[in-house]
């Protein structure tokens, strides 16, 4: 039986997509191959390729202006090609701290640029984001980078913050990527490892304003140029084909099920659930993210008793509940509600949480 799987990322993905994968595997489109082994510049591979394109701009709405690029090296690596790419050598880059992952992107950034913190919400322990008045922009910054949503801290930008005019918005949306609708046209680029919302590791997924990749940035290889990706379709190098087939199988699968505002609502509904049963809980289970800051997609608790956490994650994971350990930096409990994870999944989660309650409050 396969199991429900709560785990920050790598991720749950559609059971559906599963199936298909595995149907195909040794036989893709009649070509007697699987697509991981065959050329990514032969006209199948090529196909795919733009069809996937085409449905991550339905799915997103991605506007004209910009170019989708699918990419190795996770998250972290565009973090730190992002100075290198748009921002001039030492010049100032503006950053919105908001938990363990903007304060990873602003690291990866250091080397490169004179990063600035707008903003942080760490002496309050990331419990809520710092309020628009406090935010300290700099005139002459290449770029403002934020984190939509902090999958540790479980604290998301409520909405597509409306970021002025004053250096082009840049988001990670790593974790909330297509959870609701975004008004792309706010962002001069997003970014997302695939391996929350869209399904595999390996691929990341980067959208940018097309006059952003005409910045000269700093003295780079072209491997780490944008816009050399770009110009050749991703296919620069060779590109993570089966990732980029997986990544293509969920964004069919999400257009299938509604799109963007059908995961608002289903995210919504499974969110709250979940925080009903840490408030209703009678300080069993806590969860200290001030109401508008807290994440749809990672709901990160504590037991009243951390002695009982053993206990919770053996029963959970016999339940057939996994991925539920919060991360080392805060501990805990986490469980992350990805677009795959279904609506009754989380009532089974619901469930055992209020049944574990009752045995050990
Ligand atoms: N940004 C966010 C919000 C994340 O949650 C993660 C990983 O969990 C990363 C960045 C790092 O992504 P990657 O492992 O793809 O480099």
């Amino acid at each position: 039986a396969r199991v429900l799987n709560f785990s920050a990322g790598p991720a749950v993905m559609p059971e559906v997509v599963l199936r298909q994968a595995q149907e195909e595997m040794l036989d893709w489109r009649g070509t007697g191959a699987c697509v991981a082994e065959l050329s990514h510049r032969g006209a199948p591979f090529m196909a795919l390729a733009s069809e996937v394109e085409a449905d991550v701009r339905n799915l997103l709405a991605v506007p004209e202006s910009h170019a989708v690029l699918f990419l190795a090296g996770g998250a972290t690596t565009l973090q730190a090609l992002l100075p290198l790419n748009i921002a001039k050598q030492g010049q100032r880059a503006d950053y919105l701290v908001t938990g363990h992952w903007a304060k990873v992107a602003m690291k990866q950034a250091a080397p490169a640029a004179d990063v600035h913190v707008v903003a942080s919400g760490e002496a309050g322990q990331f419990r809520s984001i710092p309020p628009r008045s406090e935010w300290q922009r700099s005139p002459d910054a290449a770029y403002f980078h934020v984190t939509a949503n902090e999958t540790i801290h479980g604290v998301e930008l409520p909405d597509d913050i409306d970021a002025g005019t004053s250096a082009p918005l840049i988001a990670d949306f790593s974790s909330n990527i297509a959870s609701r609708p975004s008004d792309l046209s706010r962002y001069a680029m997003v970014y997302a490892g695939a391996q929350k919302n869209l399904g595999p590791s390996g691929i990341t997924l980067a959208i940018i304003r097309k006059d952003l990749l005409e910045r000269r940035g700093q003295p780079r290889a072209d491997i780490l140029t944008w816009a050399s990706h770009a110009a050749q379709g991703s296919m620069l190098n060779t590109p993570p084909t089966w990732n980029w087939y997986l990544l293509g199988l969920c964004v069919r699968w999400m257009i299938e099920q509604g799109g963007t505002a059908e995961f608002a609502r289903r995210n919504g509904e499974k969110s709250a659930l979940v925080y009903a049963a840490i408030d209703d809980s009678e300080g069993f289970y806590r969860n200290d993210v001030v109401t508008s800051a807290r994440s749809r997609m990672n709901i990160p608790f504590v037991l009243h008793d951390a002695a009982l956490d053993a206990a919770f994650l053996a029963e959970s994971q016999a339940a057939g509940l996994i991925g539920l350990k919060g991360h080392k930096a805060i501990g805990g409990m986490r469980a992350s509600l990805y677009n795959a994870m279904p609506v009754d999944g989380v009532r089974v989660l619901v469930d055992f949480m209020h049944d574990f309650r009752k045995r050990h409050g």
